[in-house]
């Protein structure tokens, strides 16, 4: 059976009260697969949404985290307090991250590592610009970024990893992949951790694509053989948008 995630990335929106309106909400709904939602909030709402959450198999994630385990590192998140909450996953590597507060493959790749080692899920995201989409270089730039960010790890460890393919012209902008672009980076992803690290552990591996899905456009995207779930920013901060993009999984 094909795996599916469909993680909803809050990115820096709602209060410690709307994120439990949240909460209740989804409570509410009818859900044939839980395992397969996570919620992915700031880090001032976990807490809420893992005992809102509890008992319900929905997954809570944060969206950054520092690679060492605690010291002078003023205004940071180490692992093992992600560990104290019972943090399921963790988004390492978003665009927003590389582009505004300059992580680079290097610090991707020991948050992987340190994520690893505790046994929490990471979200590792990647994706080109529209310029080197346009001038043809889109997969030589992915390629570098998986080669970089996971030197070091085991098929054993890799398999662990959910990647997000997120195409940066996509993100925030209303501008979605086709589901043929997608899909065509998600398989050729696929590829590469094939070649790398053996085909069980490409054929394990669970890879999203992120960047303007919506309940109009979940359905096409979903279907795709490579894609195996959705990182959605905008559409997955109501409940009920959240959802239809769930039920297309
Ligand atoms: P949007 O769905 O708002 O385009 O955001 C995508 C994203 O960056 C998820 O991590």
């Amino acid at each position: 059976m094909k795996k599916f995630l469909i993680a909803g990335n809050w990115k820096m929106n709602k209060s410690i009260a709307e994120a439990k309106l949240f909460a209740d909400q989804l409570k509410g709904e009818r859900i044939a697969h839980p395992e397969q939602l996570a919620v992915i909030a700031p880090f001032t709402q976990l807490e809420t949404l893992k005992r809102e959450l509890d008992g319900t198999g929905i997954k809570v994630g944060a969206q950054n985290v520092h690679f060492e385990k605690s010291g002078a590192y003023t205004g940071e998140i180490s692992v093992p307090m992600l560990k104290e909450l019972d943090i399921d996953l963790c988004i390492v590597g978003h665009s927003e991250r590389r582009e505004y507060f300059a992580e680079t493959d290097s610090t991707v790749n020991m948050k992987l590592k340190a994520l690893l080692n505790a046994g929490i899920t990471p979200i590792l995201c990647v994706g080109e610009s529209l310029e080197i989409r346009e001038t043809g270089n889109a997969m030589l730039f992915v390629s570098g970024q998986i080669t970089e960010d996971l030197d070091g790890l085991t098929p054993a460890e890799v398999e662990q990893i959910v990647i997000a393919y997120e195409p940066i012209w996509a993100i925030g902008t209303g501008k979605t992949a086709t589901p043929d672009q997608a899909e065509e980076m998600c398989g050729f992803i696929r590829g590469m951790i094939e070649g790398m690290y053996g085909r069980e552990t490409a054929e394990g591996m669970i890879i999203q694509y992120g960047g303007s899905m919506k309940p109009s456009n979940a359905d096409e995207l979903l279907k795709k053989p490579d894609i195996n779930g959705g990182l959605i920013g905008g559409a997955s901060l109501e409940v009920g948008t959240f959802m239809e993009i769930a039920k297309a999984a």
